[in-house]
């Protein structure tokens, strides 16, 4: 079976990495809005969303308002796309999900994963759950160049 992969540029990874710096020692989330190409998902934009979990329980748990994802999800395709994935951290845990994670998932999003260590994201990954729901799948994860001219391709992951 084919596998997928996630697309975004230098400057988004960076993002996501500072806001899992600003969040911790709480888990960040945020939702990753582009398009389908076959298997593939080009990031366009990110929107950082709250951690709408009980304050005492953020340090390893996330949750995003259900009208807030609604809405995000109406303006995303408004303009002709769509959410492809959800990013979120593990402070002081890896960059894997949690069983937690796996029992909210959907099998159509991707899951982008970074762990954070005293403040520092460490590692970052992209997952994907199984259409049975059974486990979470590592897919590759294409880190773009912002440069002017032609775009330079970096594997970090696969
Ligand atoms: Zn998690």
């Amino acid at each position: 079976m084919h596998e997928g992969q996630i697309v975004l540029d230098q400057q988004m990874l960076g993002e996501i990495h500072s806001h899992a710096s600003v969040a911790y020692p709480e888990e960040c989330c945020g939702l990753m809005i582009g398009r389908l190409e076959g298997s593939t998902k080009m990031v366009n934009s990110l929107k950082k969303m709250k951690n709408a979990y009980e304050p005492s329980e953020r340090y390893h748990r996330y949750t995003i308002d259900p009208m807030e994802y609604l809405n995000a999800e109406n303006e995303a395709e408004s303009l002709g796309e769509e959410i492809v994935g959800i990013y979120h951290s593990h402070p002081n845990a890896p960059a894997k999900p949690s069983l937690f994670d796996k029992s909210h998932a959907w099998p159509t999003l991707s899951y982008v994963v970074v762990e954070v260590r005293q403040g520092k994201p460490v590692n970052t990954a992209s997952w994907v759950l199984k259409e049975d729901r059974s486990e979470f799948t590592q897919e590759g994860m294409q880190v773009v160049a912002v440069t002017s001219g032609n775009k330079s391709m970096k594997q970090i992951s696969k």
